[in-house]
């Protein structure tokens, strides 16, 4: 996986099976900056499910987003 080629609002999603935030993707991105082929689990090689992928893509956005977002001075 060469991160450099990752945009920087694609999150690693969690692994529903071992719990792990490394994806490995083949294929490149789509005109959405969304993978165009598969993404699986780095670490138990898990094929994510389209649906679930962006499912939990979104879920990381927001706990991201809550992180960087304005705060305490
Ligand atoms: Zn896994």
């Amino acid at each position: 996986m060469n991160n450099a080629d990752v945009p920087n609002n694609l999150l690693p999603v969690t692994c529903l099976v071992c719990g792990e935030s490394q994806n490995t993707m083949v294929g490149g991105f789509d005109a959405n900056g969304l993978p165009a082929g598969t993404v699986n689990c780095m670490v138990c090689r898990h094929a994510f499910q389209r649906d679930a992928y962006i499912r939990a893509l979104e879920l990381r956005r927001q706990e991201f987003a809550g992180l960087t977002g304005p705060g305490a001075v």
